[in-house]
């Protein structure tokens, strides 16, 4: 392994940990797979060991990615927030007949596409509500809408539960839908519907959601046609550690066995304007030490499994992003432009970040900034200050235009 080193108080906090959770660390740092049993002893974490968690993983981190942290010039498209499934953590969705629910029409969506595009963007991540009269193939449509509009743009969309819809209505094989939506141009795939991938936490979560297995099919179907995906994990709610634990030695095993995971992403439950929390016993997201425990813990565990862990700094604000950032994480995620479904569950955090400010808050805690594609590949390292300047783009401004458009079949 490459030989890091630990600063002073790092190892006075390594030396202070209980034996068994010392061997762990050595075990980790020495490239070893961790059990669930010493994923849990992580997972609870207190004091000293929680110090040693974000130093061990930290320097896991290093030895992964460098002195780099990569962000992605990108921006999110909700294009509706009809929605029947009703999450219980989900303050987004809405009914049909609601006097805020709205659907963008293929037109907008494109606009917001190429408008992205002339301001630097190098993908647009599109996801939306499920609304019952959805076309079978409008996901294919509104794809082939953007991809015909901007051949160049990556197009990262539609979760595994839009994914499982397009296949309930069109009829397809889950393989054949996924083959067209491939052929159509889809780059990846957000690794969102995750939540927790266990169905007794779901049924709590949202008994109407697809089944766990359900997700790792589908997860797996695009890995194995080569669409790669993001993974995600929301914490902060009714699970416990161990659902933590088990849920990321999952998505291990997957990606040992299929390599198409580009990044794991720990997404904090925002609790304000949700059942889940008001009526259904949820903790009111993460405390700090949670989120710092869960983004450590995940690096450890996912160690030359999944390179890249990523902060969600629409759910974390910065200041949190920053700390997670030096402990495990080395994605700063993207610009986005815009971003809805946090914002509507409560998220009190900005919509647009130009990447300028995000390369001076990652310079902020002595890392270089990279700009990277959805993949992962580095587009420019910005290891001059002075380049900032140069590149300086015009932020966008916020969108509201939000109306109900009927689809219509065949519009491109
Ligand atoms: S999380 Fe997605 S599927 Fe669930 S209610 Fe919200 S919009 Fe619908």
């Amino acid at each position: 392994m490459a030989t890091t080193t630990m600063n002073g108080s790092d190892l006075t906090a390594l030396e202070a940990c209980p034996p068994e959770v010392r061997e762990i660390f050595h075990a980790a740092r020495s490239g070893a797979e961790l059990t669930f049993e010493q994923g849990l002893l992580l997972a609870t974490a207190e004091g000293s060991a929680l110090d040693a968690l974000v130093a061990v993983a930290d320097q896991l981190r290093r030895e992964a990615a460098g002195g780099v942290i990569t962000y992605v010039v990108n921006r999110n498209i909700n294009f509706t927030n009809v929605c029947f499934v009703g999450c219980r953590f989900c303050g987004f969705g809405r009914g049909p007949g609601a006097a805020d629910a709205y659907t963008l029409s293929f037109e907008e969506v494109v606009r917001r596409a190429c408008e992205a595009w002339d301001r630097g963007a190098t993908e647009v991540c599109v996801q939306g509500g499920l609304p019952r009269d959805l076309d079978g193939f409008f996901y294919r449509d509104l794809l082939r809408a953007i991809k015909y509009a901007i051949p160049g743009m990556h197009v990262h969309a539609f979760s595994p539960m839009e994914i499982d819809y397009g296949v309930l209505k069109t009829g397809m094989a889950l393989r054949d839908y996924l083959q067209m939506m491939k052929d159509e141009g889809l780059g990846s795939i957000p690794g969102t519907a995750a939540e927790i991938l266990d169905d007794r936490v779901r049924k709590e979560l949202s008994p109407n959601k697809l089944p766990a297995r359900r997700w790792v099919e589908i997860i797996t179907a695009a890995h194995e046609l080569g669409i790669p995906t993001t993974s995600t994990m929301m914490y902060g709610h009714v699970e416990d550690p161990a659902d933590w634990v088990r849920h990321i030695l999952l998505l291990r095993t997957i990606q040992k066995r299929t390599g198409g995971f580009t990044e794991f992403v720990p997404l904090g439950f925002i609790h304000e304007n949700t059942r889940l929390y008001h009526h259904g016993g949820a903790r009111p997201g993460a405390k700090r030490e949670e989120h710092l425990r869960v983004h450590a813990l995940a690096r450890v565990l996912l160690h030359r499994a999944i390179q890249n862990l990523q902060v969600s700094w629409v759910k974390l604000g910065f200041e949190m992003s920053l700390a997670c950032l030096q402990a495990g994480a080395n994605d700063f995620s993207g610009t986005l432009m815009e971003e809805s479904i946090s914002k509507a569950a409560g998220a009190t955090f900005g919509e647009y970040v130009s990447p300028e400010e995000f390369r001076a808050r990652i310079r902020s805690i002595g890392r270089v900034p990279a700009e990277r594609t959805t993949t992962y590949k580095i587009r420019r390292i910005f290891d001059d200050p002075e380049q900032d300047l140069q590149t300086a783009a015009a932020q966008l401004p916020m969108v509201r235009a939000e109306k109900h458009v009927t689809y219509s079949e065949g519009a491109y």
